[in-house]
């Protein structure tokens, strides 16, 4: 049986030449690696109370509204800058080469409510601080991190727990 792994495909020298591209669209185009995907990022969710699912630009809002919709709960988006048209807040990271800011929506997530954070893949995790940072902001609680892909020589895993944060991931 194809794992989740055997539907990703990876682009050599994208976006930079250097860069081995890890490419989901195979997976998401894929019924059967799809379903397989979502099933497999909600299994450690079982019975864990949940209020919210907070997607990262832009393959996490995919994998994030499949599984809002699964777990029954709300979804939330954390866009690059000037893409959200309420009142936001920022969060600026570090980039390999300059900065980003990422952006919420400042009533999209109350004090006390449980998030889980999901995005496609896991580098050096500076992405998915950057979530964090603007969820913890407006109060909620993070309960875990899920991602498709880790990839731990980048840091990310390390950077996220020594946060204290929970990540899960499906492949490396
Ligand atoms: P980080 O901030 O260095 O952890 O990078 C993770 C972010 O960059 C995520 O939002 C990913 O979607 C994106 N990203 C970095 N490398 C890849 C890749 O090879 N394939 C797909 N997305 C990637």
């Amino acid at each position: 049986m194809k794992r989740v792994e055997d539907y990703i495909r990876t682009i050599v020298d994208f976006p930079h030449e250097g860069i081995m591209f890890r490419d989901v669209t195979t997976l998401f185009a894929d019924p059967r690696g799809f379903r397989m995907a979502i099933d497999q990022m909600l299994h450690p969710y079982a019975g864990i109370d949940i209020d919210k699912v907070v997607g990262l630009e832009a393959r996490g809002f995919i994998l994030g509204g499949a599984i809002a919709h699964q777990l029954s709960v709300g979804f939330v988006p954390i866009r690059k800058k000037g893409k959200l048209p309420g009142t936001t807040i920022s969060q600026e990271y570090k980039l390999e080469y300059g900065e980003a800011i990422v952006e919420i929506h400042d009533d999209a997530i109350q004090p006390g409510e449980k998030v889980l954070v999901v995005d496609d893949l896991l580098a050096t995790g500076g992405t998915a601080e950057a979530g964090i940072k603007l969820i913890e902001r407006l109060g909620g609680e993070i309960v875990s991190t899920a991602f498709i892909i880790d990839l731990p020589e980048l840091g990310g895993r390390k950077k996220l727990e020594a946060m204290g944060m929970e990540v899960h991931a499906l492949c490396a």
